[in-house]
């Protein structure tokens, strides 16, 4: 088995040699160094070569990464158990050395949310992502013989991954899908291409230095929708890892392939009198803030019970939110959502994961250097309510009861399934809240980010939360295929 100090003295290696051959001043990992922008120059083929070799996992065509992985996949399959946990160690290790450096790019390059909160979301993402240990095996025996269940990889997986996490994601799914003996094709959000084929790069040169195959991950360097198309019908890739919003996960979903889909979310909180309506606060804050909303388990919209929700506002104030009035939550809603054509609106994608400073500025407001969160008094039809906005502005409704509270929740999360949050002291109320939402996650009196897999939850964690198709907050076994083997006769010595 490899050390620790062996994997890093790898990653060190991996990184000095990536610098030589990319003619590149890359810093060393986890200095804190700020990393190059990337010009194209920087990004030129680390170990060029035409055709199925790609350069180091990324390729210029889908079907060269589909045709390598294949090749991959087969190899792979030589590798047990043990030494995939091996291989994980090593992703692990990479991200965790890179955070900083994977959190600057993405920033630089999408210009959504903050590098603080991006580093922390990869370092959630290295510790927390399930690894081989998911795997248990089952076997039970009886009269006639013995029966084992064990988990057989599918081949080779499409994924695709979103601009608003995309090497969290990247390697989440990496860990995930190869812990189960599967090798991984992505085709990255095009607003997100340049970090994904660097972080793609970096990881496939340690899992090489590792003694691992060549592309068990790859991606394509320019992703299109129609480099996702070829990746969705591809004959050689035996399933779909969708996470993105509406449009990819039905496109996908139109294929013949078995699809695991992690859909939009637009999560709830409902806020009842028998709250610790301080600790709520200071939660919602939390959580809505993290990396400037950007997380589709965030808190999206708020429901107050009428009775606390003057002391909820200044518990919200005095947590160190800012209030904004109604004036001018009306014309950030104007802004947030561009009418078109057909008489309907669309989400200003030039609004999505900014700061809060820059939300205010749009409107001509002060506000304190550092807020992390705007809030406001808005109707249950705002749109900033009904929709996804991932943005540092939060909505806050003011709700009758408990029962009024819960059927506004409903409508706001229009049946995703995705997440919603109550903060109450009565557990009936908990409980009922939870059967009624029917999302894959609830989370009660914590902020977002608890059920999915921080260093202060109980829960393991995933980029890709399948909504749609039910598989919930993914896991190893999600990427796998359950095989029996049944041993009639023998192996019962009792
Ligand atoms: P997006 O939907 O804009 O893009 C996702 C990916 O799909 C990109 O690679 C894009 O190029 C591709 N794509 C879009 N339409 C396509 C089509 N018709 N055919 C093929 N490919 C297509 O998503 P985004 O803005 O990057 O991410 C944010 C969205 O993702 C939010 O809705 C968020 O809730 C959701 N999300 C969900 C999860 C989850 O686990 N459920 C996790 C992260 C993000």
């Amino acid at each position: 088995m490899i050390d620790e100090q062996q994997i890093r003295s790898i990653v060190e290696s991996v990184v000095a040699s990536v610098a030589k051959t990319s003619g590149t001043a890359l810093p060393k990992a986890g200095s804190g160094a700020v990393t190059p922008s990337l010009s194209p120059q920087s990004m030129r083929p680390v170990a060029s070569s035409a055709g199925l070799r790609g350069k180091d996992g990324v390729f210029d065509r889908m079907e060269d990464a589909i045709a390598a992985s294949k090749r991959a996949f087969f190899e792979f399959n030589k590798f047990g158990v043990r030494e995939r946990e091996r291989l994980i160690g090593i992703l692990r290790r990479v991200t965790l050395d890179y955070a900083e450096e994977f959190s600057k790019m993405t920033f630089e390059e999408t210009g959504m949310g903050n590098i603080r909160d991006k580093i922390l979301k990869h370092r959630n993402c290295a510790k927390n992502s399930p690894g081989t240990e998911n795997l248990v095996s089952r076997s039970w025996s009886g009269e006639t013989g013995v029966t084992i269940e064990e988990f057989a990889p599918f081949g080779i997986i499409g994924a695709i991954t979103p601009s608003t996490h995309p090497v969290p994601t990247l390697v989440n799914n990496a860990i995930i899908m190869l812990a189960g003996g599967n090798t991984v094709i992505f085709n990255p959000h095009p607003g997100a291409k340049k970090i994904s084929a660097y972080a793609l790069q970096i990881f496939h040169k340690a899992i090489v230095a590792g003694g691992f195959p060549e592309n068990l991950i790859t991606c394509v360097e320019n992703p299109t929708i129609e480099t996702a198309n070829s990746m969705f019908n591809h004959p050689d890739v035996a399933l779909l890892s969708i996470t993105g919003g509406p449009g990819v996960v039905k496109a996908a979903m139109a294929t013949d392939k078995k699809v695991i889909a992690a859909g939009p979310g637009n999560p709830p909180v409902l806020v009842d009198e028998t709250a610790n309506i301080e600790k709520a606060a200071r939660d919602i804050i939390r959580g809505a803030s993290f990396d400037n909303n950007l997380l589709c388990i965030a808190e999206k919209e708020v429901f107050v019970v009428e009775s606390v929700f003057d002391r909820f506002m200044m518990a919200m104030e005095k947590a160190g939110a800012v209030k904004i009035e109604s004036i001018h939550m009306d014309l950030l809603t104007k802004k947030a959502f561009i009418s078109n054509e057909k008489g309907g609106h669309v989400l200003n994608r030039e609004m999505v994961g900014r700061s809060t400073s820059y939300l205010a500025d749009l409107v001509k407001l002060n506000i304190p250097e550092g807020t992390r969160l705007l809030f406001g008094e808005t109707d249950k039809d705002n749109l900033l309510v009904k929709e996804e906005q991932m943005m540092p502005l939060l909505p806050i409704v003011r709700v009758k009861d408990f029962d009024d509270g819960l059927q506004c929740c409903l409508e706001a999360e229009h049946g995703y399934r995705h997440t919603a949050l109550i903060h109450s002291k009565d557990m009936d109320r908990i409980t009922t809240f939870a059967k009624a939402m029917n999302t894959t996650i609830v989370v009660a009196n914590g902020y977002s980010n608890q059920g999915d897999g921080p260093d202060d939850g109980e829960a393991y964690m995933a980029f890709t939360i399948a909504t749609p198709t039910g598989e919930g907050v993914t896991s190893p076994i999600n990427f796998c295929k359950i095989r029996r083997l049944a041993i009639a006769g023998s192996l019962r010595f009792v």
